[in-house]
């Protein structure tokens, strides 16, 4: 679809005059945004930019309405995790919490439940936190971008959006789908991964964001880094402001944003091992209260590849009978600063585990000598809960990093042990 894009005076002239420079040469900004001249350019941006996102925009469920409670949990729950695996969960959470209120004095367990499939869960203890201040603060959430910011989880890029899209304020919020469509927009050699770059966003872009439409711009701008001006190749050809872009018309879009200081993640080896009782329960353990993935479920795991026997002699010393191994698939779950490669060993065990073991509500170690801060995968048999796969899908809240075992264990469940060895086979997590 071809979009015309509607001009003033003022436009005009700035259009045609950086037109006529860039017939002969196309520089790219260098250095720090914002220069005045960038700001001037990008004043162009609004008009058209809107009047696509007028016709285009995704019918996603948190933009039936722009009440702030509804506005806020879904830019958190999308911070960092796809808008494909937020929309059912979101649908499903606000269902069981409507407001402010029920968020606030919801229980633990189903506040984790909700967020189950999400990742990043310390969002969701933060989005509860959050919930307690502003009803007990200003009885609500307030229209202020500063005290929006000051409440737990909202940084700058979710006070901006917030309070843009529900209370109209013309905030700007940027991140990292922003830096890349203005870095592309002005042919920016900015390294975007250095701190500053993000002020030096907002700065650019307060100027120009239009005071009667200012969550429609938020939301015109996200959606075309999210369905246009997307990482990798961008789709210029079907680009609402392609006729503005610096980084088009000098064929670097592909190759910005710039980013110099990216760290390499690191790799940690783990084996995740799937207890598996005969009566078909599977031991779960918690995660230490701080840290990676704090206080959530997880299949007790180790770091390192283990063997089936190394597995088996691990679980022996600890008391358990073990039958059967079967090696599992491997998987990859990926973390901002870590990568964890993961391999599986299935441990079937001869006998159902005492009944002084099974409640690891009561008796697990965590509780009953406080040292909470026990490795995960270091767990004794008292520190261990056994579910069912009906109490896994309803009760317990698996982080996304083990789905691809939870996979697993439902196999196992439906299908039975097997004697295959799948090391080849990747599971997609
Ligand atoms: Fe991005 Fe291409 Fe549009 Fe420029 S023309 S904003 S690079 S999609």
């Amino acid at each position: 679809m071809k979009y015309d894009i509607v001009k003033n005076s003022r436009e005009d002239a700035l259009l045609s005059a950086a037109s006529s420079e860039m017939q002969e040469d196309i520089q790219p900004f260098e250095g720090k945004f914002p220069k005045a001249e960038q700001v001037a350019w990008l004043g162009c941006l609004p008009r058209p930019l809107l009047s696509w996102y007028d016709e285009e925009k995704r019918d996603l469920p948190w933009r039936e309405n722009t009440d702030p409670y509804r506005v806020w949990v879904s830019e958190i729950m999308l911070q960092q995790t796809r808008v494909e695996a937020v929309k059912e969960g979101y649908v499903r959470f606000l269902s069981v919490l409507p407001d402010l209120k029920s968020l606030a004095e919801a229980p633990e367990e189903l506040l984790m439940k909700l967020w189950e499939g999400m990742g990043y869960y310390s969002r969701a203890r933060n989005l509860q936190k959050a919930a307690r201040i502003a009803l007990a603060t200003w009885g609500g959430l307030p229209a202020s971008v500063e005290k929006l910011r000051s409440l737990p989880g909202i940084g700058d890029y979710t006070a901006g959006a917030v309070a843009s899209i529900a209370f109209g304020i013309p905030a700007p919020a940027v991140d990292g789908n922003v830096l890349r469509v203005l870095a592309r927009l002005l042919n920016s050699s900015r390294d975007v991964l250095e701190p500053a770059a993000k002020k030096e966003a907002e700065a650019l872009l307060r100027p120009i964001i239009p005071k009667d439409r200012a969550g429609g711009f938020t939301q015109a701008l996200m959606e075309l880094g999210a369905l246009i001006c997307v990482p990798g190749s961008p789709k210029c050809e079907a680009c609402p402001v392609s006729s503005l872009c610096l980084g088009f018309r000098a064929g670097t879009a592909s190759v910005l944003p710039v980013k110099k200081s990216k760290k390499a993640r690191r790799v940690e080896e783990r084996t995740v091992f799937l207890l598996i009782t005969p009566q078909g329960k599977v031991a779960l353990e918690k995660r230490p209260s701080k840290g990676l993935l704090a206080g959530m479920w997880q299949f007790p795991n180790a770091e390192g590849s283990f063997s089936r026997e190394q597995g088996r002699r691990l679980w022996e010393e600890k008391e358990f009978f073990v039958g059967q191994t079967q090696k599992l698939p491997q998987a990859v779950h990926i973390f901002s600063h870590i990568e964890w490669h993961m391999t599986g060993i299935a441990l079937f065990l001869r006998e159902e585990p005492p009944a002084e073991k099974v409640d690891g509500d009561k008796n697990s170690d965590f509780q009953r000598d406080g040292r909470e801060e026990k490795k995960p995968g270091q767990s004794g048999p008292a520190a261990l809960v056994w579910a069912s796969l009906e109490e896994l899908r309803t009760e317990k809240a698996l982080p996304a990093a083990f789905r691809a075992y939870r996979k697993v264990f439902e196999g196992i469940v439906e299908k039975g042990p097997t004697e295959d060895e799948p090391e080849q086979l990747m599971l997609p997590v």
